[in-house]
């Protein structure tokens, strides 16, 4: 088979060049006899950094659903994936060269009936350093809490665990050398996990402007789901019956959503882009993500920064498309720094060097 090159400008310094792909790395000493298989802007492969693999409404769901979901983040451009929990054992998604690259968080760690049913280990704080290390080692270097959710007996969102089981919680994922993610709506778990060191906040709703300057001086990463965070009024409704104050509380953060990520993101928090796909939301929507955080004001290098090469460093992967680096990136027929909506249409998809789309 005829080596394949690319060329055009490659993101994020746009310089223009010609690569080829051999032994699924990446080289720009072209080899004679190659054949031109794309033109177009080249980006690094996108992340959707906050997504469920394995998972769908009602909890785990088979190899075969798993591989569609999979394909569906491919097909749109997501190379890497960032899954932030998930009830399947999807490791043997690690052996399929077609799909993307992978970095589980094993199973979501919640408080008793306090999460989506079939979702979580669901534990009393005695118990959660336990699941923490077993959680650690079973993942790829990160562990998923959930941080708050509904208290029946609050009726109002609440803190998952007391301070200290939290703290211990992170130092234990520290120890088993996984970072550490939890699911934050609310405004009260956020000095606890912030405080005790943990590496990212997932959606992120009720930061403060104290807050926002901890994380930003710590590098605290943030991945908001804007797209997700659209549901909030949704989440609302359903509860209104039963939780009024929890309703309103939704609707509160959601009026001020906007307002809060950009605060994030003018303080200089590291901001990533997640889909949350696979519970409410559908696989492959990397693009709209990217498109949403635009939306809310962030310039579209670092939206799309925010989705490439800025998340494939975080999460140890090679940022740019380097000499020798794993040939895992996008072409696009036009910038997609001048029109983001280019993301949605991508003319070639590259992963781990084979032409896969
Ligand atoms: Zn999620």
């Amino acid at each position: 088979m005829p080596l394949s090159t690319f060329h055009g400008p490659v993101l994020p310094d746009g310089e223009t060049r010609t690569l080829a792909v051999v032994d699924g790395r990446i080289t720009y000493d072209v080899p004679a006899g190659a054949e031109r298989a794309a033109e177009g802007w080249i980006v690094p492969g996108l992340v959707d950094a906050h997504c469920h693999v394995g998972l769908d409404q009602d909890g785990a769901v088979d190899e075969e659903t798993t591989e569609e979901q999979a394909v569906a983040d491919r097909d749109a451009g997501a190379l890497l994936l960032r899954d932030c929990g998930s009830a399947a054992d999807t490791a043997w998604v690690h052996d399929r060269e077609d799909l993307p690259r992978l970095i589980r968080a094993g199973r979501h760690i919640a408080r008793t009936k306090r999460y989506i049913r079939n979702y979580a280990h669901e534990v009393e704080p005695a118990e959660l350093n336990e699941y923490v290390a077993r959680e650690a080692q079973r993942g790829d270097g990160w562990v998923k809490l959930v941080g708050d959710w509904i208290s029946r007996e609050e009726g109002d969102l609440a803190p998952s665990f007391p301070p200290e089981a939290f703290a211990d919680a992170i130092r234990t994922a520290h120890e088993h050398g996984a970072r550490v993610t939890a699911h934050c709506f609310g405004e009260t778990v956020l000095p606890m996990l912030i405080e005790a060191g943990i590496d990212c906040i997932e959606h992120g709703t009720g930061l403060s402007t104290d807050l926002i300057d901890t994380m930003a001086a710590r590098g605290t990463a943030l991945v908001p789901t804007v797209m997700q965070l659209n549901n909030f009024p949704q989440y609302a409704e359903a509860g209104e019956a039963r939780f009024p104050a929890y309703a309103d509380h939704m609707r509160a953060l959601h009026a001020r959503r906007r307002e809060v990520i950009m605060a994030a993101y003018d303080a200089g928090v590291p901001i990533y882009a997640g889909t949350d796909a696979g519970g409410v939301l559908p696989h492959g929507g990397i693009a709209g993500e990217v498109l949403e955080l635009a939306d809310y004001g962030i310039p579209a290098e670092d939206a799309l920064g925010a989705a490439s090469w800025r998340a494939r460093e975080w999460l140890g992967w090679n940022a740019a498309l380097d000499e020798g680096g794993p040939a895992d990136f996008v072409v696009y027929d036009r910038n997609p720094l001048e029109d983001l909506s280019v993301l949605r249409t991508p003319s070639r998809i590259v992963l781990r060097g084979q032409i896969v789309g």
